[in-house]
């Protein structure tokens, strides 16, 4: 794995809160993607090398829904770069980590993405995501 690629945060509405966030940063979001087989909308924003990627659901039962039911706003996931996402998967896989998807999926952003379960990341919803060119 390489640097954290974004975070991920999830929020019940995306004008809103790319508004609220674009007065944090100082400048406004520089995308917004909807990702309709994930049932999401997402904007992104940048601080230097720093990025943020907002979530909001566009269906009920959809991942983000499901979480802003059950948690509500607040930090989603934690996205990683990684330069091969196939056999990052099949290694994380070999060290007993529950991997959701095991055949990477398109995300926003021009990536290929694949989460890792929570349950066994400490709580933490992981996303490993490769740049596809
Ligand atoms: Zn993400």
């Amino acid at each position: 794995m390489k640097k954290i690629e974004h975070i991920g945060i999830a929020v019940k509405d995306l004008e809103t809160s790319n508004h609220l966030f674009a007065s944090i940063f100082g400048k406004e979001h520089y995308k917004i993607e909807e990702v309709i087989s994930e049932g999401v909308k997402t904007s992104f924003f940048k601080s230097g090398p720093n990025k943020i990627e907002l979530l909001q659901a566009t269906k009920p039962g959809s991942a983000i829904a499901k979480f802003i039911e059950k948690k509500g706003e607040g930090i989603h996931h934690i996205a990683f770069a990684v330069d091969d996402i196939k056999a990052e998967i099949k290694r994380l896989k070999k060290e007993g980590f529950t991997v959701l998807n095991t055949i990477p999926k398109k995300g926003a952003d021009n990536k290929l993405v694949a989460f890792l379960h929570p349950k066994s990341t400490n709580g933490v919803l992981i996303e490993l995501c490769q740049e596809v060119s």
